[in-house]
């Protein structure tokens, strides 16, 4: 896997050199290709038979074509649709995104329609110079049998993303030879978490990736933190709570994103988009397409030559309007407190084991833009809330004392300013230490 890693960042090389010019200027994060991305999207859901003649209609595009990867259970096809610049001649970034293994969760599949169906059909010469270096592939929807009556499991009634680790259905080993023939660079699952849910993690919209340890090649590592670090800042541009949770080796293989990217080492994400009151289709849809183009963008530039480095969030900070002529004069705004990051056990005499969260609160400060969080030293989690109650399941570590820090940063990646707790997790309890 490592050999992979570093044998598609040689091959790049050449071809980079001769497009860098082109890629300098083909960023897929702005503003106006976000909205008009999601503006694709309806406003409900579309049945499985509108999403097919959806996908169908792209082929007549010439950018898109579409492979039948096999049948589902039910004899449904199981389909991949792929959008690029075929005469390119650039190494492409590939981005592959698997949607809707759950069929009752349609985001995923609205996004990866409207991704596509954008870059398809984008008149303007930006988009076309992106797919000079990008290839985006996907499998809008994992689970077609599932998805026709709108339920979680396949015909099977089997849970596709509980099936990683056996491959035991007819999809998840279609989707798997998919990835194997495919390589991609990076590979996104996109989901829908309830409206509510008792668990902690559950409570807004997520990320789940692999961390950072010994026991993985180290440039899979830097790419997930490097890209899980665009992904939290980009979001909080762009409105989107969220946080990220980091998984190492020895958790459970069987879901689809632990799968690919503890064992076959991609750079994988699992993308939970929030539901509920507030957060209609298209809210959620956004969440989806603004990660998939963060990941995209980094793709594209993080393999060109060195010293072309990925862009930062700022660059696309939404710009303060300027106040009109005749606006009435605005008393000068006092200067910002100094940031403070706040860390408590919650609650304060400490949890039970399995139930340990943290508050941490980030107070002051300008341009706040994400905290990262780390236990005994290595990082578990990042968020781009100010407030915060984080879930982490602290009972998993061996009993001892551990350092826990969390660092905010302001946009551009300054840090603004640490916090620090120290905790003892004993056999029964997490106890914060004094
Ligand atoms: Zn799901």
């Amino acid at each position: 896997m490592v050999n992979r890693l570093a044998r598609n960042r040689r091959s790049a090389a050449i071809g980079w050199c001769l497009g860098v010019v082109l890629l300098a200027l083909a960023s897929p994060l702005s503003a106006e290709i976000v909205a008009d991305i999601v503006a694709r999207c309806p406003t409900s859901p579309r049945s499985l038979s509108e999403v097919m003649a959806a996908l169908d209609r792209l082929q007549t595009t010439g950018r898109c074509t579409l492979t039948l990867l096999g049948n589902t259970p039910q004899k449904r096809p199981l389909v991949l649709a792929e959008v690029t610049d075929p005469q390119s001649p650039y190494r492409k970034a590939t981005l592959f995104i698997i949607a809707r293994q759950h069929g009752n969760e349609p985001a995923g599949t609205e996004a990866a329609l409207a991704l596509l169906e954008h870059f398809a059909t984008a008149p303007t010469t930006l988009e076309k110079e992106i797919l000079k270096f990008l290839r985006l592939v996907a499998v809008p929807v994992a689970n077609p049998d599932g998805t026709a009556v709108g339920r979680r499991a396949n015909a099977n009634g089997v849970d596709l993303n509980r099936d990683w680790a056996a491959l035991s259905q007819p999809e998840t080993r279609m989707i798997d030879a998919a990835v194997r023939r495919v390589q991609p660079d990076a590979i996104l699952d996109l989901h829908e978490l309830p409206a509510n849910s008792a668990k902690d993690s559950y409570g807004e919209n997520f990320l789940e990736t692999v961390g950072s340890s010994a026991a993985l090649p180290a440039l899979l590592s830097q790419r997930t933190k490097q890209i899980t670090k665009a992904l939290t800042a980009w979001l909080r541009t762009f409105g989107y709570n969220h946080n990220v949770y980091y998984d190492y080796p020895g958790d459970n293989l069987m879901l689809c994103h632990r799968y690919f990217g503890l064992y076959q080492q991609y750079p994988t994400f699992l993308c939970e988009a929030k539901t509920g009151p507030g957060r209609p289709l298209r809210t959620r849809v956004g969440f989806h397409v603004v990660s998939a183009l963060v990941v995209a963008n980094y793709l594209m530039h993080e393999g060109a030559v060195s010293g072309l480095a990925a862009s930062q969030p700022t660059a696309a900070a939404p710009k303060v309007a300027a106040a009109s002529p005749d606006a009435a004069p605005q008393p000068p705004t006092p200067a910002p407190e100094p940031a403070q990051v706040q860390v408590t056990l919650d609650p304060a005499e400490g949890g039970r084991k399995q139930e340990a969260r943290l508050r941490v609160q980030v107070r002051g400060g300008e341009g706040f833009s994400y905290v990262e969080l780390s236990v005994g030293g290595k990082t578990r989690a990042l968020s781009n809330l100010r407030d915060n109650l984080w879930p982490l399941n602290l009972g998993s570590l061996p009993p001892g004392t551990y350092q826990v820090r969390v660092t905010a940063y302001a946009e551009g990646e300054t840090e603004m300013a640490r916090g620090e707790i120290t905790v003892k997790v004993t056999e029964q309890s997490v106890l914060a230490a004094f």
